[in-house]
Protein backbone atom coordinates (compact mmCIF):
# COMPACT_ATOMS: atom_id res chain seq x y z
CA UNK A 1 0.00 0.00 0.00
CA UNK A 2 2.74 2.40 1.05
CA UNK A 3 4.72 1.30 -1.75
CA UNK A 4 1.76 2.30 -3.94
CA UNK A 5 1.11 5.76 -2.55
CA UNK A 6 4.54 6.24 -2.96
CA UNK A 7 4.76 5.24 -6.68
CA UNK A 8 1.49 7.32 -7.56
CA UNK A 9 3.24 10.53 -5.94
CA UNK A 10 6.49 10.11 -8.30
CA UNK A 11 3.87 9.56 -11.32
CA UNK A 12 2.07 12.92 -10.44
CA UNK A 13 5.48 14.20 -10.13
CA UNK A 14 6.73 13.15 -13.51
CA UNK A 15 3.98 13.59 -15.10
CA UNK A 16 2.92 17.29 -14.38
CA UNK A 17 4.09 20.18 -16.63
CA UNK A 18 6.91 21.78 -14.77
CA UNK A 19 4.62 24.96 -14.79
CA UNK A 20 2.48 23.08 -12.45
CA UNK A 21 5.58 21.90 -9.87
CA UNK A 22 6.06 26.13 -9.64
CA UNK A 23 2.38 26.78 -9.08
CA UNK A 24 2.36 23.77 -6.29
CA UNK A 25 5.80 24.89 -4.42
CA UNK A 26 3.99 28.48 -4.03
CA UNK A 27 0.91 27.29 -2.57
CA UNK A 28 3.39 24.89 -0.54
CA UNK A 29 5.76 27.79 0.23
CA UNK A 30 2.43 30.14 1.99
CA UNK A 31 0.85 27.02 3.46
CA UNK A 32 4.73 25.70 5.43
CA UNK A 33 5.45 29.69 5.87
CA UNK A 34 2.53 29.92 7.81
CA UNK A 35 3.10 27.51 9.82
CA UNK A 36 6.59 28.55 10.17
CA UNK A 37 5.34 31.86 11.21
CA UNK A 38 3.29 30.52 14.15
CA UNK A 39 6.24 28.46 15.54
CA UNK A 40 8.21 31.29 15.04
CA UNK A 41 5.91 33.68 16.59
CA UNK A 42 5.84 31.75 19.79
CA UNK A 43 9.86 32.23 20.34
CA UNK A 44 10.47 35.53 18.99
CA UNK A 45 7.44 38.03 19.88
CA UNK A 46 8.80 41.15 17.90
CA UNK A 47 7.70 40.84 14.60
CA UNK A 48 10.17 43.56 13.10
CA UNK A 49 13.25 41.66 14.68
CA UNK A 50 11.98 38.45 12.71
CA UNK A 51 12.91 39.34 9.22
CA UNK A 52 15.71 40.36 9.89
CA UNK A 53 17.26 37.52 11.64
CA UNK A 54 15.60 35.56 9.18
CA UNK A 55 17.86 36.90 6.32
CA UNK A 56 20.07 37.42 8.59
CA UNK A 57 20.88 40.98 8.79
CA UNK A 58 20.56 41.13 12.43
CA UNK A 59 22.27 38.12 14.15
CA UNK A 60 21.45 36.20 16.72
CA UNK A 61 22.79 33.79 19.35
CA UNK A 62 21.51 30.11 19.40
CA UNK A 63 18.42 30.40 17.05
CA UNK A 64 15.62 27.90 17.81
CA UNK A 65 15.53 24.77 15.27
CA UNK A 66 12.42 26.34 13.52
CA UNK A 67 14.38 29.60 13.04
CA UNK A 68 17.40 27.43 11.67
CA UNK A 69 15.44 25.87 9.26
CA UNK A 70 13.92 29.72 8.34
CA UNK A 71 17.18 30.39 8.11
CA UNK A 72 18.00 27.73 6.01
CA UNK A 73 15.11 27.91 3.19
CA UNK A 74 16.21 31.83 3.04
CA UNK A 75 19.83 30.89 2.12
CA UNK A 76 18.58 28.42 -0.58
CA UNK A 77 15.92 30.98 -1.81
CA UNK A 78 18.63 33.74 -2.34
CA UNK A 79 20.91 31.33 -3.91
CA UNK A 80 18.08 30.66 -6.65
CA UNK A 81 17.75 34.67 -7.24
CA UNK A 82 21.38 35.17 -7.48
CA UNK A 83 21.94 32.13 -9.57
CA UNK A 84 19.36 33.59 -12.26
CA UNK A 85 20.43 37.31 -11.69
CA UNK A 86 23.56 35.63 -12.37
CA UNK A 87 22.64 35.73 -16.02
CA UNK A 88 21.06 39.04 -16.57
CA UNK A 89 24.14 41.22 -17.67
CA UNK A 90 25.22 38.87 -20.27
CA UNK A 91 21.73 38.39 -21.50
CA UNK A 92 20.88 41.85 -21.47
CA UNK A 93 24.12 42.67 -22.86
CA UNK A 94 24.05 39.79 -25.83
CA UNK A 95 20.11 40.25 -26.80
CA UNK A 96 20.13 43.94 -27.65
CA UNK A 97 23.60 43.60 -29.61
CA UNK A 98 22.28 40.26 -31.26
CA UNK A 99 18.62 41.66 -32.04
CA UNK A 100 19.68 45.50 -33.23
CA UNK A 101 22.41 44.11 -35.44
CA UNK A 102 19.37 42.00 -36.79
CA UNK A 103 17.33 44.85 -37.18
CA UNK A 104 19.95 46.51 -38.90
CA UNK A 105 18.44 50.08 -40.39
CA UNK A 106 18.00 52.70 -37.84
CA UNK A 107 15.00 53.90 -39.47
CA UNK A 108 13.30 50.64 -38.43
CA UNK A 109 14.82 50.99 -34.74
CA UNK A 110 13.58 53.97 -34.10
CA UNK A 111 9.87 52.93 -35.56
CA UNK A 112 10.23 49.82 -32.78
CA UNK A 113 11.42 52.62 -30.18
CA UNK A 114 8.46 54.82 -30.55
CA UNK A 115 6.03 51.68 -30.27
CA UNK A 116 7.36 50.80 -27.61
CA UNK A 117 7.20 54.24 -25.37
CA UNK A 118 3.62 54.67 -27.16
CA UNK A 119 2.58 51.22 -25.60
CA UNK A 120 4.76 51.48 -21.81
CA UNK A 121 3.06 54.60 -21.63
CA UNK A 122 -0.42 53.93 -22.27
CA UNK A 123 -0.32 51.01 -20.12
CA UNK A 124 1.60 52.96 -17.35
CA UNK A 125 -0.76 55.35 -17.43
CA UNK A 126 -3.98 53.74 -17.26
CA UNK A 127 -1.90 51.95 -14.32
CA UNK A 128 -1.86 54.62 -12.32
CA UNK A 129 -5.72 56.16 -13.25
CA UNK A 130 -6.90 52.87 -11.84
CA UNK A 131 -5.03 53.18 -9.03
CA UNK A 132 -6.10 57.19 -7.99
CA UNK A 133 -9.52 56.00 -8.89
CA UNK A 134 -9.47 53.16 -6.78
CA UNK A 135 -8.06 54.36 -3.59
CA UNK A 136 -9.70 57.94 -3.92
CA UNK A 137 -13.48 55.97 -4.64
CA UNK A 138 -12.52 53.62 -1.28
CA UNK A 139 -10.44 55.49 1.05
CA UNK A 140 -8.77 52.72 2.78
CA UNK A 141 -6.65 54.99 4.92
CA UNK A 142 -9.55 56.30 6.34
CA UNK A 143 -9.55 55.17 9.85
CA UNK A 144 -6.50 53.67 10.10
CA UNK A 145 -4.83 55.79 12.14
CA UNK A 146 -4.10 53.94 15.28
CA UNK A 147 -2.99 50.22 13.09
CA UNK A 148 -0.36 52.54 11.42
CA UNK A 149 0.75 54.16 14.78
CA UNK A 150 1.15 50.79 16.25
CA UNK A 151 3.79 50.06 14.05
CA UNK A 152 6.42 52.84 14.19
CA UNK A 153 10.29 51.32 14.48
CA UNK A 154 13.42 53.33 14.52
CA UNK A 155 15.15 51.12 12.35
CA UNK A 156 12.51 51.92 9.60
CA UNK A 157 12.63 55.73 10.70
CA UNK A 158 16.53 55.75 10.15
CA UNK A 159 15.73 53.71 6.77
CA UNK A 160 13.33 56.23 5.39
CA UNK A 161 15.58 58.98 6.58
CA UNK A 162 18.21 57.85 4.43
CA UNK A 163 16.51 56.95 1.63
CA UNK A 164 14.86 60.16 1.58
CA UNK A 165 17.88 61.72 1.52
CA UNK A 166 19.27 59.98 -1.25
CA UNK A 167 16.45 60.55 -3.75
CA UNK A 168 16.81 64.45 -3.04
CA UNK A 169 18.29 65.70 -6.49
CA UNK A 170 17.52 62.87 -8.10
CA UNK A 171 15.39 63.66 -10.77
CA UNK A 172 17.28 66.42 -11.71
CA UNK A 173 20.03 63.89 -12.02
CA UNK A 174 18.47 61.20 -13.36
CA UNK A 175 18.93 61.12 -17.03
CA UNK A 176 22.53 62.07 -16.84
CA UNK A 177 22.68 58.88 -14.81
CA UNK A 178 21.85 57.20 -17.58
CA UNK A 179 24.83 57.78 -19.85
CA UNK A 180 28.01 55.85 -18.46
CA UNK A 181 30.97 57.57 -18.27
CA UNK A 182 32.76 54.12 -17.91
CA UNK A 183 30.72 51.39 -19.78
CA UNK A 184 33.22 48.52 -17.97
CA UNK A 185 32.29 50.07 -14.51
CA UNK A 186 28.90 50.30 -15.04
CA UNK A 187 29.13 46.48 -15.66
CA UNK A 188 30.86 45.43 -13.22
CA UNK A 189 28.17 47.66 -10.45
CA UNK A 190 25.25 46.03 -12.37
CA UNK A 191 23.36 49.41 -13.20
CA UNK A 192 20.93 48.12 -15.57
CA UNK A 193 19.94 51.56 -17.19
CA UNK A 194 23.24 52.69 -18.02
CA UNK A 195 24.22 49.40 -19.53
CA UNK A 196 21.38 49.32 -22.03
CA UNK A 197 22.17 52.88 -22.52
CA UNK A 198 25.81 51.71 -24.32
CA UNK A 199 24.73 48.29 -25.22
CA UNK A 200 21.61 50.29 -27.71
CA UNK A 201 25.10 52.62 -28.79
CA UNK A 202 27.41 50.05 -29.51
CA UNK A 203 24.59 47.80 -31.50
CA UNK A 204 23.64 50.37 -33.73
CA UNK A 205 27.19 51.67 -34.57
CA UNK A 206 27.86 47.48 -34.98
CA UNK A 207 24.68 47.44 -37.48
CA UNK A 208 26.53 50.50 -39.38
CA UNK A 209 29.70 49.15 -40.03
CA UNK A 210 29.27 45.93 -42.24
CA UNK A 211 30.57 42.60 -42.06
CA UNK A 212 33.57 43.69 -40.28
CA UNK A 213 30.91 43.37 -37.01
CA UNK A 214 30.86 39.43 -37.92
CA UNK A 215 33.33 38.56 -35.34
CA UNK A 216 31.94 40.32 -32.49
CA UNK A 217 27.92 39.54 -33.14
CA UNK A 218 28.96 35.75 -33.76
CA UNK A 219 31.08 35.84 -30.31
CA UNK A 220 27.41 37.55 -28.95
CA UNK A 221 25.22 35.13 -30.41
CA UNK A 222 27.25 32.39 -29.01
CA UNK A 223 26.81 34.35 -25.30
CA UNK A 224 23.09 34.82 -25.72
CA UNK A 225 22.99 30.98 -26.41
CA UNK A 226 24.96 30.14 -23.68
CA UNK A 227 23.13 32.20 -21.41
CA UNK A 228 19.62 31.07 -22.19
CA UNK A 229 21.09 27.30 -21.77
CA UNK A 230 21.93 28.04 -18.39
CA UNK A 231 18.78 29.60 -18.04
CA UNK A 232 16.57 26.07 -18.75
CA UNK A 233 19.15 24.19 -16.44
CA UNK A 234 18.41 27.24 -13.81
CA UNK A 235 14.97 26.34 -13.50
CA UNK A 236 14.97 22.71 -13.29
CA UNK A 237 15.39 23.74 -9.31
CA UNK A 238 12.39 26.22 -9.97
CA UNK A 239 9.98 24.59 -7.97
CA UNK A 240 12.75 24.20 -4.44
CA UNK A 241 13.62 27.68 -4.99
CA UNK A 242 10.49 29.40 -5.40
CA UNK A 243 9.18 27.10 -2.62
CA UNK A 244 11.87 28.66 -0.16
CA UNK A 245 11.53 32.03 -1.05
CA UNK A 246 7.47 32.03 -0.80
CA UNK A 247 7.88 30.35 2.67
CA UNK A 248 10.30 32.86 4.15
CA UNK A 249 8.59 35.66 2.78
CA UNK A 250 4.98 34.18 4.72
CA UNK A 251 6.56 33.14 7.58
CA UNK A 252 7.56 37.11 8.30
CA UNK A 253 4.37 38.07 8.22
CA UNK A 254 1.73 35.18 8.66
CA UNK A 255 -1.48 34.58 6.66
CA UNK A 256 -3.12 36.64 9.38
CA UNK A 257 -1.74 39.51 8.33
CA UNK A 258 -4.45 39.93 5.28
CA UNK A 259 -7.19 40.43 7.70
CA UNK A 260 -5.29 42.87 9.95
CA UNK A 261 -5.09 45.28 6.38
CA UNK A 262 -7.55 43.90 4.50
CA UNK A 263 -8.93 47.36 3.20
CA UNK A 264 -5.72 48.57 1.80
CA UNK A 265 -4.86 45.07 0.11
CA UNK A 266 -8.23 44.55 -1.26
CA UNK A 267 -7.68 48.09 -3.02
CA UNK A 268 -3.95 47.60 -4.46
CA UNK A 269 -5.42 43.52 -5.71
CA UNK A 270 -8.13 45.36 -7.33
CA UNK A 271 -5.92 47.66 -9.12
CA UNK A 272 -3.74 45.04 -10.09
CA UNK A 273 -6.30 42.62 -11.52
CA UNK A 274 -7.75 45.23 -13.08
CA UNK A 275 -4.88 46.15 -15.31
CA UNK A 276 -4.15 42.08 -15.54
CA UNK A 277 -7.66 41.18 -16.65
CA UNK A 278 -8.89 44.27 -18.31
CA UNK A 279 -6.05 46.32 -19.36
CA UNK A 280 -4.08 43.92 -21.31
CA UNK A 281 -6.62 41.73 -22.59
CA UNK A 282 -7.91 44.96 -24.08
CA UNK A 283 -4.63 46.26 -25.24
CA UNK A 284 -3.92 42.99 -27.22
CA UNK A 285 -7.96 43.11 -28.63
CA UNK A 286 -6.84 46.88 -29.90
CA UNK A 287 -3.73 46.78 -31.35
CA UNK A 288 -2.70 43.21 -32.25
CA UNK A 289 -4.56 40.21 -33.14
CA UNK A 290 -2.80 37.82 -30.58
CA UNK A 291 -5.32 35.74 -28.86
CA UNK A 292 -5.26 36.70 -25.02
CA UNK A 293 -5.58 33.23 -23.43
CA UNK A 294 -3.70 31.27 -25.45
CA UNK A 295 -1.16 34.24 -25.06
CA UNK A 296 -0.88 34.23 -21.19
CA UNK A 297 -0.71 30.31 -21.35
CA UNK A 298 2.22 31.18 -23.41
CA UNK A 299 4.17 33.20 -21.25
CA UNK A 300 3.03 31.51 -17.73
CA UNK A 301 5.90 29.97 -16.50
CA UNK A 302 7.84 33.47 -16.55
CA UNK A 303 4.68 34.51 -14.78
CA UNK A 304 5.01 31.87 -11.87
CA UNK A 305 9.19 32.72 -11.54
CA UNK A 306 8.13 36.35 -11.27
CA UNK A 307 5.72 35.84 -8.65
CA UNK A 308 8.04 33.58 -6.98
CA UNK A 309 11.39 35.91 -7.00
CA UNK A 310 9.28 38.83 -6.90
CA UNK A 311 12.13 40.52 -9.44
CA UNK A 312 11.62 41.25 -13.04
CA UNK A 313 15.37 41.60 -13.94
CA UNK A 314 16.17 38.29 -12.54
CA UNK A 315 12.92 37.07 -14.50
CA UNK A 316 13.97 38.38 -17.68
CA UNK A 317 15.69 35.10 -19.08
CA UNK A 318 12.53 33.45 -18.30
CA UNK A 319 10.67 36.15 -20.17
CA UNK A 320 13.07 35.99 -23.44
CA UNK A 321 12.40 32.15 -23.23
CA UNK A 322 8.72 31.94 -23.25
CA UNK A 323 7.96 34.96 -25.66
CA UNK A 324 10.58 33.59 -28.17
CA UNK A 325 9.86 29.82 -27.62
CA UNK A 326 6.61 30.39 -28.47
CA UNK A 327 6.52 32.56 -31.80
CA UNK A 328 8.04 36.34 -31.26
CA UNK A 329 10.74 36.91 -33.20
CA UNK A 330 14.33 37.18 -31.83
CA UNK A 331 14.43 40.64 -33.14
CA UNK A 332 11.76 41.68 -31.26
CA UNK A 333 12.48 40.41 -27.63
CA UNK A 334 16.26 41.36 -27.45
CA UNK A 335 14.85 44.83 -27.92
CA UNK A 336 11.71 45.10 -26.06
CA UNK A 337 11.93 42.95 -23.23
CA UNK A 338 15.20 44.23 -21.56
CA UNK A 339 13.86 47.59 -21.68
CA UNK A 340 10.84 46.72 -20.31
CA UNK A 341 12.31 44.69 -17.49
CA UNK A 342 13.88 47.87 -16.76
CA UNK A 343 11.86 50.55 -17.25
CA UNK A 344 8.39 49.72 -17.55
CA UNK A 345 7.02 48.75 -13.94
CA UNK A 346 3.56 49.87 -14.51
CA UNK A 347 2.53 47.58 -11.71
CA UNK A 348 5.18 49.21 -9.46
CA UNK A 349 3.83 52.87 -10.75
CA UNK A 350 -0.25 51.52 -9.49
CA UNK A 351 0.96 50.32 -6.28
CA UNK A 352 2.73 53.71 -5.72
CA UNK A 353 -0.14 55.59 -6.06
CA UNK A 354 -2.57 54.13 -4.15
CA UNK A 355 0.41 53.55 -1.43
CA UNK A 356 1.03 57.60 -1.19
CA UNK A 357 -2.93 58.32 -1.38
CA UNK A 358 -3.14 55.77 1.31
CA UNK A 359 -0.80 57.32 3.20
CA UNK A 360 -2.38 61.33 3.17
CA UNK A 361 -5.84 59.61 3.88
CA UNK A 362 -4.42 57.91 7.14
CA UNK A 363 -2.39 61.09 8.06
CA UNK A 364 -5.66 63.27 7.25
CA UNK A 365 -4.17 64.80 4.86
CA UNK A 366 -6.64 66.71 2.31
CA UNK A 367 -4.90 66.61 -1.50
CA UNK A 368 -6.00 68.78 -4.11
CA UNK A 369 -6.46 67.41 -7.65
CA UNK A 370 -3.27 68.89 -9.01
CA UNK A 371 -1.29 67.19 -5.85
CA UNK A 372 -2.90 63.75 -7.01
CA UNK A 373 -1.61 64.27 -10.87
CA UNK A 374 1.36 65.08 -9.41
CA UNK A 375 1.80 61.99 -7.23
CA UNK A 376 0.75 60.14 -10.75
CA UNK A 377 3.24 61.45 -12.72
CA UNK A 378 5.87 61.15 -9.90
CA UNK A 379 4.43 57.54 -9.82
CA UNK A 380 5.17 56.78 -13.47
CA UNK A 381 8.83 58.46 -12.90
CA UNK A 382 9.86 56.86 -9.38
CA UNK A 383 8.73 53.31 -11.09
CA UNK A 384 10.75 53.74 -13.74
CA UNK A 385 13.94 54.64 -12.00
CA UNK A 386 13.20 52.06 -9.81
CA UNK A 387 15.56 48.48 -10.37
CA UNK A 388 13.56 45.50 -11.01
CA UNK A 389 14.30 43.44 -7.79
CA UNK A 390 12.40 42.57 -4.84
CA UNK A 391 11.18 46.02 -2.68
CA UNK A 392 12.56 48.68 -5.24
CA UNK A 393 9.41 50.23 -5.66
CA UNK A 394 8.97 50.86 -1.68
CA UNK A 395 11.90 52.48 -1.58
CA UNK A 396 11.36 54.84 -4.75
CA UNK A 397 8.20 55.40 -3.39
CA UNK A 398 9.88 57.94 -1.21
CA UNK A 399 10.67 60.43 -4.65
CA UNK A 400 6.44 60.34 -4.70
CA UNK A 401 6.48 61.22 -1.38
CA UNK A 402 9.25 63.61 -1.30
CA UNK A 403 7.24 65.64 -4.24
CA UNK A 404 3.96 66.29 -1.82
CA UNK A 405 6.87 67.90 0.81
CA UNK A 406 5.98 65.46 3.29
CA UNK A 407 8.96 64.65 6.67
CA UNK A 408 10.40 61.36 7.13
CA UNK A 409 8.89 61.45 10.86
CA UNK A 410 5.12 62.42 9.26
CA UNK A 411 6.03 59.14 7.48
CA UNK A 412 7.80 56.73 9.93
CA UNK A 413 4.89 54.94 11.09
CA UNK A 414 3.48 54.47 7.45
CA UNK A 415 6.40 53.52 6.01
CA UNK A 416 6.40 50.67 8.55
CA UNK A 417 3.05 49.55 7.73
CA UNK A 418 4.07 49.27 3.70
CA UNK A 419 7.51 47.65 4.80
CA UNK A 420 5.45 45.20 7.00
CA UNK A 421 3.41 43.55 3.68
CA UNK A 422 5.60 44.66 1.00
CA UNK A 423 6.59 41.13 0.31
CA UNK A 424 3.18 39.69 -0.89
CA UNK A 425 2.50 43.18 -2.78
CA UNK A 426 5.78 42.89 -4.97
CA UNK A 427 5.40 39.62 -5.48
CA UNK A 428 1.90 40.66 -6.96
CA UNK A 429 2.83 43.99 -8.97
CA UNK A 430 6.31 42.16 -10.45
CA UNK A 431 3.69 39.44 -11.42
CA UNK A 432 1.79 42.42 -13.21
CA UNK A 433 5.05 44.13 -14.40
CA UNK A 434 6.28 40.74 -16.15
CA UNK A 435 3.23 40.49 -17.92
CA UNK A 436 2.98 44.08 -19.32
CA UNK A 437 6.40 43.96 -21.16
CA UNK A 438 5.79 40.38 -22.45
CA UNK A 439 2.45 41.92 -23.94
CA UNK A 440 3.97 44.91 -25.61
CA UNK A 441 6.47 42.68 -26.85
CA UNK A 442 3.69 40.89 -28.79
CA UNK A 443 1.91 43.55 -29.84
CA UNK A 444 4.78 45.20 -31.54
CA UNK A 445 5.75 42.02 -33.12
CA UNK A 446 2.11 41.31 -34.15
CA UNK A 447 2.05 45.22 -35.90
CA UNK A 448 5.91 44.19 -37.23
CA UNK A 449 4.80 41.03 -38.62
CA UNK A 450 7.33 39.69 -36.31
CA UNK A 451 5.38 36.70 -34.50
CA UNK A 452 4.53 33.24 -35.84
CA UNK A 453 0.98 32.55 -35.33
CA UNK A 454 1.50 28.81 -36.23
CA UNK A 455 3.85 28.49 -32.75
CA UNK A 456 2.04 30.43 -30.62
CA UNK A 457 -1.25 28.97 -31.88
CA UNK A 458 -0.43 25.39 -31.34
CA UNK A 459 0.50 24.98 -27.91
CA UNK A 460 1.88 21.35 -28.62
CA UNK A 461 4.71 22.39 -30.73
CA UNK A 462 6.16 24.42 -27.84
CA UNK A 463 9.34 23.84 -26.82
CA UNK A 464 9.72 23.10 -22.73
CA UNK A 465 11.25 26.12 -21.24
CA UNK A 466 11.49 24.43 -17.76
N1 LIG B 1 10.06 43.97 -7.52
C1 LIG B 1 9.59 44.78 -8.61
C2 LIG B 1 10.11 44.24 -9.92
O1 LIG B 1 11.14 43.63 -9.95
C3 LIG B 1 9.96 46.21 -8.47
C4 LIG B 1 9.21 46.75 -7.28
O2 LIG B 1 9.67 46.58 -6.16
O3 LIG B 1 8.13 47.29 -7.49
O4 LIG B 1 9.49 44.41 -10.94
Amino acid sequence: MKLHVQTLFVAIGLGIKRNWHIFLAIIAGILFGNFLHEKLILDYSDMSQLSSIVTGDMQIDNPTPFMKLAMLLNIIGQAFIRIIQMVVIPLVCSAIVVGISSIGDSKQIGKFGKKMIFYYGIITVLAVVIGAVLVLGFNPGVGVQDLINQNSAIEIQNQVNSVIEQQKGQIGNLFLGMIPQNPLESLAKGEMIPIIFFALIFSLALSKVGEINRPIVSFFESVFAATMKITDWIMIFAAPGIFALTAVSVSSFGLGIFSTISKFLAVVFLGFCIQFFVVYPLVLKLFSKVPVSTFFTAIIEALLVAFGTASSSATLPLTIACCEKRGISHKICSFVLPLGATLNMDGTALFQTVAVIFLTQAYGVTLEPIQIIQIMILAIIASSTCAGIPGAGLITIALVLNGLGLTPQQLTAGFAFLFTIDRVVDMIRTTVNVASDAVVAAVIADNENEIDYDLLNNTEQYKEII
